[in-house]
């Protein structure tokens, strides 16, 4: 292995998951539903598969039913206007279109400023294009309402720090909202202001949007490619994997302004050139769902992420209540612990249940020592049983 990746060993998702099968304990660690996507979308697949769509190389940028379909949704959802011949890249899951974008973007020596904790793949991926991370810590912050009332934790983003990290040298800021691991999601005011820094200082942005559709109560997604002079210099990322829970699929896309798109497409086409034929097809379908179906999805997962994190609260952990994503991250703390790494190897074992510590998406390691996530796009059975293996632990 060489120097740029040996830093990396191998991915905790693949780890814990793996841990999770060897002590038969309920997996809350990687980010995967329990449960399938739409049966018409599933049957949509399976028509194309039968008809003989997709089943040979589907053409570079994706088939064209499924770049009009992300067009259109851009379109309706948010007002943005692509072009789905030339403004719009389907790609092997967001994964790729992120691993694309950067090799396509960055020179070696380019500096990234990406938002900590990181979706993991960032790090490697900078790495590969011989381009150097500056990660922005979001920070913990503890309200209460009025009078005392009840506690309100979130992850916020210190906009001077994010300002100092940029240099002379800095190429792409990378961003993540709705964001995993922290279910932070950024407000109105911090995506505009992330905006006005990439105007005055003349940066690309990538901005990974998989979890656009899971916002929570009153939190709204809004993309940072609708803020003015963004569009031209935004890659926004989305993947059918998080909306339509059928992460095997690894179906993906990316939105941008021709040029960026081609730049990244330049990238794609020696990674896989192509893949997912007749999933492409069924999620072009998908994405025509009517609104019902993303409502209800979505408010599906609201109450499961109440069950958990109401579970994790009884359970003694302190609970940073997501507004968006299908994860809650905690901090160990008041359980009288403080490496979650140690807790997540040793939790199979005191509760049956695999969680992932949030200290592998740090670069300052020692920031992120005390956070546990969970996820909770898991039945919710699955999550009951979790909770209540989870109250003795203190
Ligand atoms: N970005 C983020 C923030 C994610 O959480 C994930 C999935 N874990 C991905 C990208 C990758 O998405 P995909 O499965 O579509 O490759
Ligand atoms: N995105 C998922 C998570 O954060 C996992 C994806 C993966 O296993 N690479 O849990």
């Amino acid at each position: 292995l060489n120097r740029r990746l040996a830093e990396f060993g191998t991915t905790i998702f693949a780890e814990m998951s793996a841990l999770a099968v060897r002590t038969g304990s309920i997996n809350l660690g990687q980010g995967f539903p329990d449960t399938d996507g739409p049966e018409e979308v599933r049957e949509a697949a399976v028509r194309a598969l039968r008809d003989g769509r997709g089943n040979q190389y589907p053409p570079g940028p994706g088939v064209p039913e499924l770049r009009q379909a992300v067009a259109t949704h851009q379109q309706r959802r948010y007002g943005l206007s692509y072009d789905p011949d030339t403004e719009v890249l389907v790609t092997a899951g967001a994964t790729e279109a992120i691993a694309a974008a950067l090799l396509a973007l960055l020179e070696p020596g380019d500096e990234v400023v990406a938002l900590e904790p990181y979706y993991d793949s960032y790090a490697a991926c900078i790495a590969m294009a011989g381009g150097t991370r500056v990660p922005v810590t979001l920070r913990p912050h503890e309200g209460t309402d009025g009078d005392g009332g009840a506690v309100h934790r979130r992850f916020r983003l210190d906009l001077d720090e994010l300002r100092d990290a940029v240099t002379g040298r800095t190429r792409v800021l990378l961003i993540n909202t709705p964001h995993n691991p922290t279910g932070t999601v950024l407000t109105r005011e911090e995506l505009s202001a992330i905006a006005e820094l990439a105007v005055e200082r003349d940066l690309l942005v990538v901005t990974d949007e998989v979890y656009e559709h899971l916002v929570f109560d009153d939190a709204e997604h809004i993309p940072l490619a609708t803020f003015p002079g963004m569009r031209e210099r935004t890659v926004t990322i989305g993947s059918a994997g998080k909306t339509f829970s059928f992460t095997g699929w690894k179906v993906g896309w990316v939105t941008a302004p021709a040029e960026l798109v081609g730049a990244v497409r330049s990238a794609k086409q020696f990674l896989t050139y192509v893949s997912s034929g007749p999933f492409q097809y069924a999620v072009a379908e998908a994405l025509a769902l009517p609104d019902a179906y993303f409502e209800s999805f979505r408010q599906d997962l609201q109450a499961k992420r109440d069950l958990l994190s109401e579970g994790l609260a009884e359970a003694g952990f302190a609970v940073y209540r997501p507004a968006g994503t299908y994860f809650v991250t905690t901090d160990i703390r008041p359980l009288g612990e403080s490496d979650g790494f140690a807790f997540c190897r040793a939790l199979p074992e005191r509760a049956g249940v695999v969680a992932i510590p949030n200290a592998v998406f740090y670069d300052h390691r020692a920031a992120g020592a005390p956070f546990v996530r969970f996820a909770f796009c898991k039945q919710r059975e699955v999550l009951e049983e979790a909770v209540k293996r989870l109250q003795h632990l203190a």
